[in-house]
């Protein structure tokens, strides 16, 4: 088998499945990485016993076997289920929106008389809905729209509901059962001893050379010549120089705390809906491992616009951005020796089970 020298661009989980295959196969592997840490955006460091997930809450979920079965081979993960809390006008509530939020919100106690409420306020349309307003609206009524959507979402957007793509919103389950599980999904848990272990794992093979520090950019011209083929996980649109223009990322600033107290929210994730408040969620991290510390590590979330320099932490798939995207996607196609994978290459709102899939679908075409 001819053996290949691949450069990978980027050390996040596409890059490194990808790194990972490639090498086990034989094929020569550098791997390049401008952040000075390997993992991307699942990097995970440990604070006296505290792993802190550095670039926000990651809940690992799948619903399908193959991909649960391959993750088991870098770490064990542990039984937690995501259950988050919202606070909105001062009151708690659950999420997803689940019996217990319709009791919180209505004093409703049976499935029947919640149905009945959600039918009153439910928006009825005989076509899709085409923004996020009118996908909540056609399926959780006025009442959650206001109280447990808008303002979150807009924060975390920073668009009205009505120009954001209805997808997004189709991300949360919705259940008149008292199930406070986040995800629907047959897997789900936390890797005991965070995320990181699993990409150092993947990434320690004799055919592999991992550099960090260093950015593609610094030294374009002279990687293309170099090596047979280009995995990149970086902006697609940063790739062609914006040469249509900039596509829209959603930033975060993150700020970390350490409290010398065992116990702050009492859970992982508490979300904050109201606008006023400028941060979208708190995590306290401690207990996505059941952490029994004297200390605790909590870290807000405060959204804001990518702008050059900046993390594009998600891509804004709205109908500009796809349609922008689109002709980025043509001029890759003419690039027979780069291939665009993970959140940024895809301009996808990947989760982890799902940039998995497509690095190893890419393995599988790419790597015979
Ligand atoms: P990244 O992790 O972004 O990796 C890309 C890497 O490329 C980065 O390390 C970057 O530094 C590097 N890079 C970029 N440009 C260059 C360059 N020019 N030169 C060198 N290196 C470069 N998913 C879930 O399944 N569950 C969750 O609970 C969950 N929560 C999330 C919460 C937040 C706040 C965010 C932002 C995402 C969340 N995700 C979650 C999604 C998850 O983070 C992604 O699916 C996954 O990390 C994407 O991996 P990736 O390799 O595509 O991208
Ligand atoms: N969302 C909301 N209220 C909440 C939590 C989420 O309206 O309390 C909406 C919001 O639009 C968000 C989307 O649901 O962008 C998806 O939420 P998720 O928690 O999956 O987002 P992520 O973890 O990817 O930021």
């Amino acid at each position: 088998m001819l053996k290949m020298k691949y450069l990978v661009v980027g050390s996040g989980l596409f890059g490194s499945v990808f790194a990972h295959e490639a090498a086990k196969k034989g094929h020569h592997v550098t791997v390049i990485e401008k952040r000075d840490h390997v993992a991307g955006n699942i990097y995970t460091r440990n604070e006296d016993g505290i792993n802190v997930h550095q670039y926000g809450a990651h809940i690992f979920h799948t619903s399908n076997r193959e991909i649960w079965d391959y993750v088991q081979q870098f770490t064990e993960f542990n039984q937690f289920i995501n259950a988050p809390l919202a606070i909105s006008q001062g009151e708690l509530y659950h999420l997803p929106f689940n019996m217990n939020t319709f009791h919180a919100l209505w004093g409703v106690k049976t499935p029947k008389e919640a149905a009945k409420k959600i039918a009153e306020q439910r928006l009825t349309l005989t076509r899709s809905a085409e923004n996020l307003e009118e996908q909540a609206l056609s399926l959780v009524g006025s009442d959650i729209y206001e109280t447990l959507i808008k303002g979150y979402t807009e924060k975390q957007w920073g668009r009205p509901c009505t120009e954001l793509p209805s997808f997004i919103i189709n991300r949360l389950p919705v259940r008149l059962t008292y199930d406070n599980n986040y995800f629907n999904d047959r897997y789900q848990g936390i890797p005991m001893g965070g995320y990181t272990p699993i990409i150092e794992k993947m990434l320690t093979h004799e055919k592999i050379q991992l550099h960090l520090n260093t950015d593609f950019f610094k030294k374009k011209e002279e990687y293309l010549a170099n090596y047979d083929k280009i995995i990149y996980t970086g902006m697609i649109d940063e790739f062609f120089d914006y040469c249509y223009g900039e596509l829209e990322y959603r930033s975060l600033e993150f700020v970390h705390e350490r409290l010398e107290e065992a116990n702050y929210q009492g859970n992982a994730v508490v979300n904050y809906i109201d606008s006023e408040i400028p941060y979208t969620r708190i995590i306290e991290h401690k207990h996505f491992e059941f952490g029994k510390e004297k200390h605790t590590v909590i870290t807000k979330e405060y959204p804001c616009e990518w702008t050059k320099g900046k993390e594009p932490y998600y891509p804004v798939n709205n109908a500009d951005n796809n349609r922008l995207y689109k002709k980025y996607k043509t001029l890759s196609q003419e690039k027979s020796n780069v291939i665009f994978g993970g959140r940024l290459g895809m301009y996808r709102y990947f989760d982890m089970h799902q940039v998995i899939e497509a690095a190893l679908q890419l393995v599988a075409r790419e790597i015979k």
